[in-house]
């Protein structure tokens, strides 16, 4: 056995091209093997009993864990700063899992006003429908989430959050959870391990759409939790195993294992990207309204800077001239492509009211503050040159079509 390739004082790229595999072990291949297999063979019934009752390692049936999976888990909880990790079929894959273990009728939970339109809809519409208590409170109101929490068994957020990019101060919100006894999750999507590590700052759970920037290529579905190492045993065994089955294929856990070996590169790329078009409409006289998280002068700049390392791939904006306006830019774009999903090599484009924040419906909306004329864009992988002509070129069809 080689001296091992990767160690905790090294970066993140290094570690999430090295850690936990050798080579050696599975006759020298260079990249770790994809494993189809659904079950596994014990040696005798005995080792199948002792692995059953946990007192011996191994695998025992591919809805619970896979080889190829354990590696990506092990890499993605490291990058969390995590003991653990779990990693399943979709991002609502790992969000369900994680709270439909967690929580039990007559539970309550406290999550941010702005979600992601899915994880709305699991509360309002799932969670509230078993008998679990909901409450949906302004996270940057942090007396308000003080005055909610004592009670409840989960405080749950996004940060920075889908559409918005509204900023939630994590170490703030975290040190409410802890002294009101609630177990903190934090949907960390849009930044990235990359770009923010919410353990350290004192989340108990982190969750992922690992289908976004993880996985990095838009070719795949999958999810994510880290945390302390039994409170993922407990949602594998029991959001997994049978209260959800959103079991990841082996392939797809291979192809986000593929997808982590550039995320710091890539997360990198899209930020400066994102910047130099963050910085374009923050100058454009179209634009009435303007959010990216590394943006001086942007809304929350100041808590985004204290807990991220750079201003992530994501672009919110209103134009002058409300939705007709919204909608002649996306139509004009060139590179950009309207679609939902976020994170891709490609630059995506879309409409939150009516495509991703749907569910929230019209007047629950506006209550929280999703307007319908904001835009959301994922800056892509192309060259920022060609990104910023595109974008340009977009504003400069639609100036004097759309009055302002
Ligand atoms: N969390 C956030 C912040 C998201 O944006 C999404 C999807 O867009 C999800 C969770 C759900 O992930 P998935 O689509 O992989 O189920």
């Amino acid at each position: 056995m080689m001296k091992p390739r990767s160690n905790k004082r090294q970066g993140p790229s290094t570690r999430a091209i090295h850690l936990g595999y050798d080579p050696a072990s599975e006759n020298g291949a260079l990249t770790p093997p994809v494993y189809m297999t659904s079950t596994y063979a014990f040696e005798s019934v005995e080792q199948g009993a002792e692995i059953f009752e946990g007192k011996r390692e191994g695998y025992i049936y591919g809805r619970t864990k896979n080889p190829t999976q354990g590696l990506l888990e092990e890499r993605i909880a490291d990058l969390e700063g995590a003991e653990a990790g779990l990693v399943v079929s979709s991002g609502m894959g790992a969000i369900s899992a994680t709270l439909w273990t967690l929580l039990k009728a007559g539970d309550r939970i406290v999550a941010d006003k702005i979600l992601y339109g899915n994880t709305f809809a699991l509360l309002t519409k799932g969670l509230s429908k078993f008998g679990v208590g909901v409450d949906l409170v302004d996270f940057k109101d942090h007396d308000a989430v003080a005055r909610a929490a004592p009670g409840a068994r989960v405080l749950y957020f996004e940060t920075p959050a889908n559409p918005n990019l509204r900023v939630i101060d994590i170490a703030t919100v975290t040190g409410i959870a802890r002294r009101a006894g609630a177990v903190s999750i934090v949907d960390n999507t849009f930044a990235t391990p990359i770009l923010q590590r919410p353990i350290e700052l004192g989340a108990d759970l982190v969750v992922h759409s690992a289908t976004k920037y993880l996985g990095g290529h838009g070719d795949l579905l999958a999810g994510v939790a880290v945390g302390k190492a039994d409170v993922i045993h407990e949602i594998r065994m029991n959001g997994l195993r049978y209260l959800t089955g959103a079991v990841v294929a082996p392939l797809t856990a291979f192809l986000v294992l593929r997808g982590l070996k550039t995320l710091e590169l890539r997360v990198r790329q899209h930020s400066h990207s994102a910047l130099a078009i963050a910085q374009l409409l923050a100058e454009h006289p179209g634009i009435a309204s303007l959010a990216y998280p590394g943006l001086p002068g942007s809304p929350d700049h100041a808590v985004a800077m204290g807990q991220m390392s750079a201003g992530g791939g994501l672009v919110a904006f209103e134009l002058k001239g409300g939705y007709a306006a919204g909608v002649a830019f996306m139509n004009a774009l060139g590179i950009a492509s309207r679609a939902v999903s976020l994170g891709d090599a490609e630059t995506l484009v879309q409409h939150p009211a009516s495509m991703t924040h749907a569910t929230y419906g019209a007047e629950e909306r506006a209550r929280h503050g999703i307007s319908d004329s904001l835009i959301r864009m994922s800056v892509g992988l192309e060259n920022t040159e060609d990104l910023i002509d595109d974008v340009e070129a977009a504003l400069g069809a639609i100036s004097g079509k759309v009055s302002p």
